[in-house]
């Protein structure tokens, strides 16, 4: 068998499409523009670079989009300060504060300051509380990519073993709770595996559906992967450069060995990674669509 390659490029542009379509939508009937600030702190390259390409997916659909970059000295309550004013800025409905943040700041105060129907990464404990009771406003994005990604190229959900190799509150425990969850394209049975699990292999073995955060290198390989399974590597590993200089980047999947078995594979690059800020660009509008209930 070889497998299908799911084009996670693809899949996000039709999905922008979409959040395109609605955000024209919510402008004419509503007079609401979404709005989203992206908290810079520092001069972190890679963070910049994040920022820049969420700033620019932003503003090509039409929405209000406000870049704040402030000094990495900055005083832990100068940056929650920062965080409420746009709390209180009606013409904000999604707040991103781009990790990870200097030493001397605290992460999680500074997250649980954003109010939480402004959450849209959707890390702030009343949003993964409310992802756990199955009764979510925002799904994390990287998570909300991957169940996109397998309900549009066809994966089979209901009634699935999926495991899901990696338990960081980031991937692997919400696309876990989101996969077990009563519904559609969902109602999987779900097996999480971390660094203290007895035999990776012999649950990878038998998944239908295999997913794969744990940013090592060929932590899966070809002979752990079920014939047919449909496998979602979500590793984004950098391992030296290309010839033209730029960084090589591989999956936490030997692609090669597991595409020879799998029904249908991401690539790394282009896979997963197009999906996230697609995925955020969602919750953006979502927090603006609710402003008209509240
Ligand atoms: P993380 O916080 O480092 O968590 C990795 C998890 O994998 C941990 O739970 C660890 O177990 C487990 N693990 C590591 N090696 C393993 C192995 N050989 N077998 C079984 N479990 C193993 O990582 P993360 O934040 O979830 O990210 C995972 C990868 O996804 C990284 O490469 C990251 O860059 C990438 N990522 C990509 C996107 C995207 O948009 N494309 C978004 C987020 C993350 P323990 O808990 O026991 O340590």
């Amino acid at each position: 068998m070889t497998a299908k390659i799911i084009d996670g490029k693809e899949i996000a542009a039709r999905i922008r499409t979409e959040i395109a379509a609605d955000t024209a939508a919510l402008v004419k009937q509503h007079g609401i523009v979404p709005g989203l600030v992206t908290i810079l702190v520092g001069e972190n390259p890679a963070s910049q670079s994040y920022v820049s390409a969420k700033g620019k997916a932003a503003k090509e659909l039409g929405f209000h989009s406000v870049q704040e970059t402030v000094p990495a000295a900055i005083a832990e309550g100068d940056l929650l300060a920062l965080v409420d004013r746009y709390n209180r800025d009606d013409s904000i409905h999604g707040i991103l504060v781009q990790l990870p943040l200097p030493k001397h700041v605290n992460e999680e105060k500074v997250l649980l300051a954003i109010r939480p129907d402004k959450d849209v990464d959707a890390f702030h404990p009343v949003n993964v509380g409310k992802l756990v009771i199955g009764n979510p406003d925002f799904l994390p994005c990287t998570p909300a990519g991957i169940q996109e990604l397998l309900v549009r190229s066809g994966a089979k959900l209901e009634g699935a073993e999926v495991v899901v190799v990696g338990r960081s509150n980031i991937v692997g425990k919400p696309i876990a709770n989101m996969l077990l969850q009563k519904g559609k394209g969902a109602n999987a049975t779900v097996t999480i595996c971390h660094t203290r699990t007895r035999d990776t292999a012999f649950h990878a073995r038998r998944a239908d559906v295999l997913i794969v955060a744990a940013g090592v290198p060929n932590a899966v390989t070809g002979d752990m992967v079920k014939e047919g399974a449909f496998v979602i590597d979500v590793g984004v590993n950098r391992v030296g450069t290309t010839a033209s200089g730029k960084a090589k980047l591989v999956g936490d999947v030997d692609f090669e060995g597991a595409s020879k078995r799998a029904a249908a594979i991401t690539p790394v690059p282009g896979g997963v990674g197009p999906m996230t800020i697609t995925m955020l660009m969602r919750n953006t509008l979502r927090a603006a669509q609710l402003r008209i209930r509240s």
